[in-house]
């Protein structure tokens, strides 16, 4: 149930892909952002989320949010004893 997934979801090693349908601008924000925002809570679902954004450029309440993997922020090293 991949739509049911909420904000907590993606806490670690995931960003968020921000593009706006008014005017195309897109931008990369982390979790951090989305939860420092106080509209936001962490069990709610994505797409309740990104009716909550409103674009940085032009203000309207029209964006796309798309979840991508980054790269891990804790290096641990293989092969070590
Ligand atoms: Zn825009």
């Amino acid at each position: 149930m991949e739509h049911s997934l909420q904000l907590q979801d993606y806490a670690d090693g995931y960003g968020f892909q921000v593009l706006c349908r008014a005017c195309n601008h897109e931008m990369r924000i982390s979790w951090f952002e989305i939860d420092q925002n106080p509209a936001t809570h962490k069990y709610m679902r994505l797409q309740e989320v990104e009716k909550l954004l409103s674009c940085r450029h032009c203000k309207k309440l029209e964006i796309k949010l798309t979840v991508y993997i980054r790269h891990a922020q804790h290096h641990f090293i293989a092969g070590q004893p």
